[in-house]
């Protein structure tokens, strides 16, 4: 089995269910006491979103770099940044390292992929949902249309994420927002909607969307188990 590394901390709010599911995932594989090899690098969330929000995106790079260089020297096999918005930084986190980091996308792409499904709403931290990281690959590789949420809309869903999600706040009318959201871009022709943002899962599930949900923690981790496990 490999070692896991995970960049986490962003929030670590979701950098536990990317712990649980992973060692959930090996139990389910391989049955009895069997658990996953990890190691997770945990940052400090408030220097992170300060820098995000400052645009200070070369300096947030020299964390995510010393945190993957940090799992590399600690015996990594392979690399997970536990979040979608630092995604951003892939292209020069992963020049930095030797190992292989898995993209939170590419999993998520293959997941709908699977489905047979097409046209695909978004959501996110405005990062993720408005500039071109994300959504660009998930268009020229994979060849999907993505739809994301009225500006309005993504002011609620973002402050959702920093004020209350990764804060560790759950609010009922916050879910019934973010249902309403889902069926406004259902209503747009989609026929699912990626949680593009690690904490989304915790307030929302299958049960509030008509069509699949993509809940992005739940592929990646699960993506990152399927490496550790190949022979
Ligand atoms: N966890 C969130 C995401 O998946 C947002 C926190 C962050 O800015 O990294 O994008």
């Amino acid at each position: 089995m490999k070692t896991i590394g995970l960049i986490g901390g962003m929030s670590w709010e979701s950098s536990i269910e990317y712990y649980r599911i992973i060692n959930e995932t090996v139990r389910e594989q391989l049955g009895g006491l069997h658990s996953a090899k990890s190691i997770m690098y945990s940052v400090e969330f408030a220097e992170i979103e300060a820098l995000q929000h400052q645009d200070r995106w070369e300096d947030a790079a020299q964390i995510m770099i010393g945190a993957a260089q940090s799992l590399e020297r600690g015996g990594a096999d392979v690399v997970i940044i536990c979040t979608n918005t630092m995604h951003k930084l892939y292209d020069i986190v992963q020049q930095s390292i030797r190992i292989p980091m898995l993209h939170i996308a590419d999993a998520t792409a293959e997941a709908i992929q699977a489905k047979g499904i097409n046209k695909i709403g978004l959501l996110g931290t405005r990062f993720t949902m408005e500039e071109d990281f994300y959504k660009g690959r998930l268009t020229d590789k994979y060849g999907l249309e993505v739809i994301t949420p009225s500006a309005a809309e993504m002011e609620i869903v973002h402050s959702v994420i920093y004020h209350e999600l990764c804060a560790g706040i759950i609010k009922s009318d916050s879910k019934q927002k973010h249902a309403d959201i889902i069926t406004r871009l259902v209503a747009d022709g989609a026929q699912g909607v990626i949680l593009g943002c690690t904490e989304i899962g915790l307030l929302v599930s299958q049960a509030d969307s008509p069509v699949p949900l993509f809940d992005t923690t739940e592929i990646h981790a699960r993506a990152a188990v399927e490496y550790a496990l190949e022979p």
